[in-house]
C-alpha cells in the first residue's frame, strides 16, 4: 500500500465530503487542516489555593492543565471564606478547556443564582479563579493578558498610593515624613483615611454621626495634608463607608476648596438613592464601588448618576473581563474608574492589565507602603511600580510569577499552600468543551 501521510489523507478525504457538502465547507476544512496556526487543546485538572495576609486577607488561586500551564488569580477583601468554593468551582472546571473563560465564568455564575452568585464571597471566589483563566489563556497563546482584553490604550498605568490614616495628623513630624516618602517613590496621587473611631470628639461609640468637633479634625487632616502635597498632587479621600448621609453632606461641602480628587464611600453603596443625594449637594466628586460586585451592581449606580467615578476592586467584582465590562458601561455615562486595589503585585498587574486597556481609566490604588520588603519581592521580577506608574509587560499571561520563599512569609498559619484538591482531576466537572 502506497504510503500516505496525514495531511494528504485528510485532504483527499475532505474533496470527497466536498461533493457532499459544497464549496463553502470545503474551504473550511482545508483553513482547518492546512493552517499553521493551531489552537492549543487544555483541559483544566485542578485549582489549588493558598491563604495569606498582608492589608487584610487574600487567597491566590492557582488553576493546572494538563499541559503544564498554570495560571495564577489573586481574590481579596471577601476572601474569607472563598477556599472551599474554590474548590468546588475547580471540580465543576475539571475537564474544561481553560480557554473558554467567558463560558467557565458563565457556567459558575449561573450555577448559582440561589447560592449568592450576585456578589459577595461567591463572586470572589470566581473571580480568583477567572484572573487564572487568563493567565493560562495568555501563556497557551504566547499573548499578554491586556491583548486578550483589547488590546493597550496606554503603555503605563497610573498609581495612587493609600497611606491610611495613622500619620495624617496636623504639624505632626511623622505625618511629614511619611508623604515626603510617597513623594520620593514618585506617586502623582495619593489618598488618605478620615474616618476615626477614636475621634476624641465623639459622643457615641455606635451612631456614626459625626460631632461639629469630629468634621473640624476631618477637615484639618485633609487640608494639612492637601498643602504638605501641594496644588498639582492629586488628593483622594475616604470615609469607609462608616457615616450617614447627612455628615456624608457635610463633609462633602466642607471639603469643596481642598479640590479633592473624590471623597470616598461617605455612606454604603447600599443605598444609591442616599449616594446620590450626596454627589447633589457638593460639587466635591463622589466615588465608590469597591463593595460593589458584577455589572449588575454597577448599573443602577451609574444610571441615577450617583458617583462621579467608580471603583471596582477586580480581585473581587467578577475578574478582568467582567472589570472592563463595568467599565464599558461607566464609558457609556461619562464615568471614569479608579479600580480599588489592595493585593500582591499579582493582583496589582492584573487590575494593570484591564487598566491599560480601557479608555476611562483614572487611577489605580495600591496600599502596600507599610509592606515593602514583601512588596519588592513578591514576585521574582522584582518592584512593578516606577515612579507611580505600572507597565504591563508584553510577557505571556500575567506576566508576573510568585517568589513563593517571599509569599510563605505571609502565609495564615495552618492554612494549606496550594495542595492538590482531593478528587479534582474530572470527577464533578461538566465535560470538556
Ligand atoms: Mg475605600
Amino acid at each position: 500500500m502506497r504510503h500516505t501521510d496525514r495531511r494528504t489523507l485528510l485532504k483527499s478525504g475532505l474533496m470527497s465530503v466536498a461533493g457532499i457538502a459544497g464549496l463553502p465547507s470545503l474551504a473550511a476544512a482545508v483553513q482547518e487542516v492546512s493552517t499553521p496556526y493551531k489552537r492549543p487543546r487544555l483541559k483544566i485538572t485542578d485549582v489549588r489555593t493558598a491563604e495569606v495576609r498582608v492589608h487584610g486577607y487574600q487567597v491566590h488561586v492557582r488553576v493546572h492543565t494538563d499541559q503544564g500551564i498554570v495560571g495564577q488569580g489573586e481574590c481579596t477583601d471577601a476572601a474569607m471564606g472563598t477556599v472551599p468554593l474554590i474548590r468546588s468551582f475547580g471540580r465543576q472546571l475539571a475537564g474544561q478547556d481553560p480557554l473558554n473563560v467567558e463560558a467557565a465564568f458563565e457556567r459558575i455564575r449561573t450555577s448559582g443564582v440561589f447560592a449568592g452568585a450576585q456578589a459577595g464571597v461567591y463572586v470572589t471566589a470566581l473571580t480568583g479563579i477567572e484572573i487564572a483563566l487568563w493567565d493560562i489563556a495568555g501563556k497557551a497563546l504566547g499573548v499578554p493578558v491586556h491583548q486578550l482584553l483589547g488590546g493597550k490604550v496606554r503603555n503605563r498605568v497610573r498609581v495612587y498610593c493609600d497611606s491610611g490614616a495613622r500619620e495624617m495628623i496636623p504639624g505632626d513630624e511623622q505625618s511629614k515624613a511619611r508623604i515626603q516618602q510617597i513623594q520620593q517613590l514618585g506617586f502623582t496621587a495619593a489618598k488618605i483615611d478620615i474616618d476615626d473611631a477614636a475621634d476624641p470628639a465623639r459622643f457615641d461609640r455606635v451612631n456614626w454621626t459625626a460631632s461639629t468637633g469630629e468634621i473640624d479634625h476631618m477637615i484639618a487632616k485633609v487640608a494639612f495634608t492637601r498643602e504638605l502635597y501641594g496644588k498639582t498632587f492629586d488628593l483622594a479621600v475616604d470615609m469607609h463607608a462608616r457615616y450617614d448621609a447627612g455628615t456624608g453632606k457635610r463633609v462633602a461641602k466642607e471639603l469643596e476648596p481642598l479640590k479633592l480628587m473624590w471623597l470616598e464611600e461617605p455612606v454604603p453603596a447600599e443605598n444609591i438613592d442616599a449616594m446620590r443625594d450626596i454627589r447633589e449637594s457638593t460639587s466635591t466628586p463622589i466615588q465608590c464601588g469597591e463593595n460593589v460586585y458584577l455589572r449588575w451592581g454597577f448599573r443602577e449606580l451609574l444610571e441615577k448618576r450617583a458617583v462621579d467615578i467608580i471603583a471596582p476592586d477586580l480581585q473581587k467584582c467578577g475578574g478582568l473581563l467582567e472589570g472592563r465590562k463595568i467599565a464599558d458601561l461607566a464609558h457609556t455615562y461619562y464615568v471614569p474608574v479608579a479600580p480599588h486595589a489592595v493585593t500582591s503585585p499579582i493582583g496589582m498587574m492584573a487590575t494593570a492589565h484591564v487598566a491599560a486597556v480601557i479608555p476611562n481609566f483614572l487611577c489605580q490604588e495600591w496600599h502596600w507602603i507599610d509592606d515593602l520588603d514583601l512588596w519588592r519581592n513578591w514576585v521574582k521580577e522584582g518592584e512593578i511600580i516606577e515612579k507611580g506608574f505600572i507597565t504591563p509587560p508584553d510577557r505571556p499571561g500575567l506576566g508576573v510569577e510568585m517568589n513563593e520563599e517571599t509569599a510563605r512569609k505571609a502565609q495564615v498559619p495552618g492554612t494549606p499552600w496550594f495542595e492538590p484538591t482531593p478528587q479534582a482531576g474530572g470527577r464533578g466537572g461538566r465535560g470538556g468543551d
